[in-house]
């Protein structure tokens, strides 16, 4: 074994690069066993200090600060989006096997150090006194898991386990996905409270430009994706990351994708130059909340949606046909 490579709980796991888990801390990652990470949400942070809350509050009831943001395969993912927050094999110039899986842990054991990470970093808020202690007190029993920080959680052998393994906790789950594993997606023992995929461009070519697919028929298979959808019971979303001077044109065909999902919702959503994308794209590749809202109405023109509501402070538009969005506020 490399000196500098970590190996998981077999000696066929995926080697992790100790300089990546290295990185990864320091972006305050909370790495759980060999191949999971919570990472605490700007927004939680923000609803417990400043009273402010993430669009998904906003939207879909889902609260801020009892939310837990984690990812089952923070390693390893089928695409390398130009706009990724996440490291990515070659940068920093740390490389590792992205494709190559690990022995994966149990689902119960990703949810039980998961929720040990987020008891950790809610301890780093004992004594602060600009935190609302009400709001302390009820995120201590987070509510709300966002399967979707970093990595492409389909590719976790246990997913459907995972999901179980939240709900039977009393949890509210949003799964996002890349879509490039559709037989994963068919074959889930439970579904997610709320569906995700990503759809960051209109066509092949800009695929394979912005997205950087790492499996042959990536495209293809994103489109199974796109006609799974309609199959299932829990809401849709078609979330589209957009990056200016990249992805940003070409309605007509985005319409013609959107068909086939017939999503409960599209999110039109701005880059935003954070993390580890940084190092690829530049401030200017984020586009303003005006240019946002500008495709988002040639968008919904396009596929019929009414526009539902939007956030300035995340520069996002949901389009819907509903009247109203579907809202899952608890506590
Ligand atoms: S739902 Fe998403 S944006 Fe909102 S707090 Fe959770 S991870 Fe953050
Ligand atoms: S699919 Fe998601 S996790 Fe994978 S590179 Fe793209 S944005 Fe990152």
């Amino acid at each position: 074994m490399a000196p500098n490579m970590r190996t998981g709980s077999d000696s066929q796991s995926c080697q992790v690069p100790v300089s990546l888990l290295q990185a990864l801390k320091k972006h305050k990652y909370h790495l759980v066993g060999n191949h999971s990470a919570v990472k605490k949400c700007k927004w939680l942070h923000e609803s417990l200090v400043h009273g402010r809350t993430c669009y998904k509050e906003k939207f879909y009831g889902i609260r801020s600060h009892r939310c837990l943001q984690m990812s089952p395969s923070a390693f390893y993912c089928t695409q390398q989006c130009l706009f990724c927050w996440r490291a990515q094999s070659g940068d920093m110039k740390i490389a590792w096997n992205e494709t190559k899986l690990p022995k994966w842990e149990s689902a119960e054991s990703v949810v039980d150090g998961s929720l040990k990470a987020q008891e950790r970093i809610l301890s780093g808020y004992n004594g602060n006194e600009s935190a609302d202690l009400r709001k302390l007190r009820e995120a201590l029993a987070p509510r709300h898991v966002a399967i979707s920080l970093t990595g492409e959680p389909t590719l976790y052998e246990h997913l459907g386990e995972l999901i179980a393994a939240f709900h039977k906790r009393a949890f509210t789950t949003f799964l996002v996905t890349n879509g490039t594993n559709p037989s994963k997606l068919a074959e889930l023992s439970e579904e997610p409270t709320q569906l995700y995929v990503s759809l960051c461009a209109p066509n092949r070519e800009v695929y394979s430009r912005v997205c950087r697919p790492q499996l042959k028929d990536a495209w293809v298979k994103l489109n199974e994706t796109l006609g799974l959808l309609p199959s299932f019971r829990c809401p849709t979303v078609i979330r589209t990351t957009l990056v200016k001077g990249l992805n940003m044109e070409n309605t007509k065909e985005y319409a013609r994708l959107i068909d086939k999902a017939k999503p409960t919702y599209v999110e039109a959503k701005a880059y935003m130059h954070v993390g580890f994308s940084s190092l690829r794209l530049s401030f200017d590749h984020m586009p303003s909340h005006g240019e946002v809202c500008d495709f988002a109405s040639r968008l919904a023109e396009e596929i019929g949606y009414r526009i539902l509501d939007e956030s300035s402070d995340s520069r996002v538009v949901l389009l819907s046909r509903l009247e109203k969005a579907i809202r899952f506020d608890a506590a």
